[in-house]
């Protein structure tokens, strides 16, 4: 594994860490915020500033009108952007339409691509992605899927109530699962202002960084065009793992860009406040949790990294990114953790940003696959491989 940077990515880099610096930290404390996230219009002057640069939507090919970037270049572009909580709505990568960028480019018609990706690579328009349900339905255990998909002549009928939708109030489209008649699951393309896709409401949450906040949809007789299907019918399960597996890993790479800035934070504090006749950081307690932030922030880029190399290579990684995602989730919050203690009443009021990357992280333990789920599913991979290699030495 060669993890050395080329030197336009190393250009890359520095620009983008110069943008997020000069244009968009000073936009931090702009009034055009609520604690459902960035209004539309700081968005749109985000992504702005981002085309300007020329780094809106690196992720997306160069055919759509990104740069194309490799998972590895991801790991570098994404954490410098997620230095700020504004940076990823600047650069137009932040969940959910990176990940459904990314499912659209691999998944969608040109005819879809034309109507619904261009414009949301472009900055113009955004997207939502709805799967999880109230009980009963679909939530850690995505099979519990209760939303249906109904054959209706050419169209099929759709009917379900959704919550949990990242940006669902302002956004221009969504991507539906819904359960088929027989039992499996596919993906479904719909404007949102189509009849029969009601807002019911917006949820108060711990988070306020992502645009359009976190919605509870319902599917009332919603009629979807079968060319509106996203793929192949029955394929939503297999379309959710190829959203997901880069999905969960740049959710990493965009939050270990805060857990650095909270780092950051605390020790700029713990050189400068003194206490008992020396600076914070000379007290143990204090300088060995900045080991530990240092020690967790590498651990977590090493995963991404590791990750990321290995999805360049062309490998599913499911396995991989469930680890990374466990590590980094749980790393990352350590280290915002540690930060709040070593700033003291500053670390949870409004006086420095790290209350604010505190409450905005916590959801990243439990979207995307709560740490217990993936877990859980890595110990039964790892007891079906411990199974198979007994097998192959008895055989
Ligand atoms: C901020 C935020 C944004 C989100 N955005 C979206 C979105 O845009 N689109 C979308 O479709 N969904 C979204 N979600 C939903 C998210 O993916 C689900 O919350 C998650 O999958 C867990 O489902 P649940 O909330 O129904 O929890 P439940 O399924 O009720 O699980 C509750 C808890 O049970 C435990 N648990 C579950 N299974 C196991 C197991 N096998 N072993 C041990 N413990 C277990 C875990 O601790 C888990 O947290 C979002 C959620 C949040 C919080």
């Amino acid at each position: 594994m060669d993890f050395s940077l080329s030197p336009e990515l190393r250009a890359l880099r520095e620009r983008t860490r110069d943008f997020i610096a000069e244009q968009v930290i000073p936009l931090e404390n702009d009034e055009r915020q609520s604690s459902h996230g960035p209004s539309e219009a700081l968005r749109r002057e985000l992504v702005g500033r981002a085309k300007a640069a020329a780094l809106l939507t690196p992720h997306a090919s160069r055919e759509m009108g990104g740069l194309g970037l490799s998972h590895i270049a991801k790991a570098v572009v994404f954490e410098e952007a997620g230095y700020s909580w504004l940076g990823p709505t600047a650069l137009n990568i932040h969940a959910p339409d990176e990940g459904n960028i990314h499912l659209m480019e691999e998944v969608a018609t040109p005819a879809q691509k034309e109507r619904w990706l261009r414009p949301q690579v472009t900055g113009q328009t955004r997207s939502c992605f709805a799967m999880t349900e109230p009980a009963p339905g679909a939530g850690a255990d995505p099979s519990m899927l209760t939303t249906t998909a109904v054959r209706d002549g050419d169209d099929y009928l759709i009917n379900g109530l959704k919550w949990f939708i990242t940006g669902a109030e302002g956004a221009d489209y969504v991507i539906v699962m819904a359960r088929m008649e027989d039992g499996s699951a596919t993906m479904f393309l719909a404007d949102m202002d189509r009849p029969g896709i009601v807002l019911e409401r917006s949820m108060d949450a711990m988070d306020a960084c992502f645009t359009g906040g976190h919605g509870v949809l319902r599917f009332d007789n919603l009629r979807v065009p079968a060319a509106d299907v996203l793929g192949e019918i029955g394929k939503g399960f297999r379309y959710a793992q190829v959203r997901l597996a880069p999905a969960r890993l740049t959710h990493c790479m965009r939050w270990l860009g805060q857990a650095r800035r909270a780092h950051d934070t605390a020790l700029a504090y713990a050189r400068k406040r003194h206490a008992f006749g020396q600076p914070l950081v000379q007290h143990e307690g204090v300088g060995f949790m900045l080991a530990d932030n240092d020690m967790d922030l590498h651990t977590a880029r090493l995963h991404i990294w590791h990750t990321a190399w290995l999805l360049d290579q062309g490998e599913k990684c499911n396995f991989e990114s469930s680890r990374a995602k466990v590590v980094c989730s749980e790393a990352q919050w350590r280290v915002v953790d540690r930060s709040v203690q070593i700033l003291g009443g500053q670390g949870v009021t409004g006086e420095s940003p790290v209350m604010r990357i505190f409450t905005d992280m916590r959801a990243f333990r439990i979207y995307d696959g709560p740490s217990e789920v993936h877990r859980w599913s890595m110990a039964r991979k790892l007891v079906h491989l411990a199974e198979k290699i007994e097998m192959e030495a008895h055989a």
